[in-house]
């Protein structure tokens, strides 16, 4: 056993060792691709990468929850600084150089220590006190490099054991506990100019923009994937496949008897459910889902059938493709559903929901006249212009197998009653919110492509960040610390 560390390391010591116990820990995990991933997260954020805070958090963004932050530098995906981009190439080439280092004959532990320090041109990045605590690692090493028998191969995780003991001994000896020090002040961030968008533009991409800039950074200008691979993601794709075959082939509910409508749904989320098999990360997780969505459909198709009964229809649109030009601003989107009243001929644009929506009519009405939410004003004006009568609007729940379909219906009307906090799931939205919305998203449009975009601010609206994709690489959230060291 090697020994630990002295018991007085301070912040900035403590941090150097965190980073030289994850590098370690890369090596030792090379085999467990997620822990050996976390461990490559932090170390890209520790001051020693020569990368902007910043830039690796943008990095850790853009790789999402399955790519490695490596195979993110190597993809090129993050817009980055000249220099910034160097960096990120070198801390990529490190983490190779180090587990083909450790994975080398006869390693020892000093010059595993020596492959970090001259990997990341450590030496002359410490301040003095650093150097001390590095010099202290060297001799921990050198003690366990003399205790080691001959033909034993270093043994890494001894080693982060004993560098983990030393943190947590030093964070008990403190008289303040580290949770409740005061956040040290960030430093500002600098501009970062980011090409303009001249471009098409779609109702979610400015409803993310209005809801918090740097939410839109990550996700359009990093190019990162909001939860890629997720099976959340993957049945909700399924399920929309799925009802665009069924409604191509029954755009009435009484173009068949009900036995067979079940069959034929149920068919159809089979068929597309199978299509994604090999998405999803297991096979308990794919039948999971794919069971979810069947019982899921069952109740759909209850609603679309009692909602026919009660005003006959006929689905007119699915998956359509809808183009506006706004003030010279092009945007694009696709309507789920579009259901005609064999009555009226009036128009209803339905948007299939597998995530959480509003609870009620009145909480999406609020999202539109908060001018966060541009979606079904904009497939109102879209269809609108394309000719047809648009009288309401409607997002369909498909996320819950456990309760009935009840959709969020909103009819257009002139003006609507001021707003209130009712639960019913069914109400009323203006036309004159819907033309302010129309008026925020030329406005957003304008800002995004005429002018300069170089800061990203967080939202001042903690509730959005609940649930952020990007939370973790935010500098302005809490960020998730899996870092053993710290606690
Ligand atoms: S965590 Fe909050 S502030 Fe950060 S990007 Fe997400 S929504 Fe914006």
């Amino acid at each position: 056993m090697v020994e630990s560390l002295p018991g007085e390391l301070g912040a900035p010591a403590l941090r150097l060792v965190a980073f030289v116990g994850d590098l370690l820990s890369i090596a030792v995990h090379g085999y467990a691709p997620q822990y050996k991933e976390d461990a490559a997260r932090r170390a890209l954020c520790a001051p020693y990468t020569g990368l902007p805070l910043a830039d690796s958090r943008a990095i850790i963004a853009a790789s999402g929850q399955r790519r490695a932050v490596a195979a993110t530098i190597a993809a090129d995906s993050v817009p980055l600084a000249h220099e910034s981009a160097v960096a990120a190439r070198r801390f990529a080439r490190a983490l190779d150089d180090l587990t083909r280092a450790y994975r080398a004959q006869g390693v020892t532990a000093s010059e595993y220590l020596k492959t970090i320090a001259l990997s990341f041109g450590l030496i002359e990045k410490l301040d003095e006190r650093e150097r001390r605590t590095f010099a202290t690692l060297e001799a921990l090493a050198a003690a366990s490099d003399a205790k080691r028998l001959p033909g034993d191969a270093f043994n890494a995780e001894e080693f982060v054991s004993a560098l983990e003991h030393g943190a947590k001994r030093t964070h008990r000896e403190r008289s303040v506990p580290l949770e409740r020090r005061p956040l040290a002040a960030r430093e500002p961030e600098a501009a970062r100019p980011v090409p303009r968008r001249k471009t098409h533009f779609s109702a979610s991409s400015l409803g993310t923009f209005a809801e918090c800039e740097r939410r839109w950074y990550y996700r359009y200008v990093c190019a990162a994937v909001d939860d890629p691979g997720s099976s959340a993601s993957f049945y909700g794709t399924a399920f929309h496949t799925a009802l665009e075959r069924f409604h191509e082939e029954f755009p009435r509910a009484d173009a068949a008897p009900l036995d067979v409508l079940q069959r034929k749904l149920d068919g159809y989320l089979g068929t597309s459910f199978e299509h994604h098999r090999g998405d999803f990360e297991t096979s308990v997780e794919f039948e999971l889902q794919r069971r979810r969505a069947l019982r899921t459909g069952q109740r759909y198709l209850t609603w679309f059938v009692e909602r026919f009964r009660a005003r006959p229809f006929t689905v007119i649109g699915r998956e359509t493709a809808v183009e506006l030009d706004l003030d010279g601003y092009d945007f694009i989107g696709f309507v789920d559903r579009l259901d005609r009243d064999d009555r009226t001929g009036n128009v209803t644009v339905v948007d299939y929901k597998t995530g959480t929506i509003p609870e009620s009519a009145e909480r999406y009405r609020d999202k539109v006249a908060r001018l966060v939410d541009f979606q079904l004003p904009f497939y109102y004006f879209a269809r609108t212009a394309a000719g047809d009568r648009v009288t309401r609007l409607a997002l369909v729940p498909l996320k819950d197998a456990g309760r009935d379909v009840a959709p969020i219906e909103l009819e257009v009307v002139p003006h609507a009653e001021h707003r209130s906090h009712s639960d019913a799931t069914t109400g009323t939205i203006g036309l004159d919110e819907l033309e302010r919305a129309r008026a925020k998203m030329t406005e957003l449009a304008a800002a995004l492509a005429d002018a300069p975009l170089e800061r990203f601010p967080p939202t001042d609206d903690p509730s959005a960040c609940a649930y952020c994709t990007y939370a973790n690489a935010c500098r302005e959230r809490p960020q998730r610390r899996e870092d053993r060291f710290g606690h």
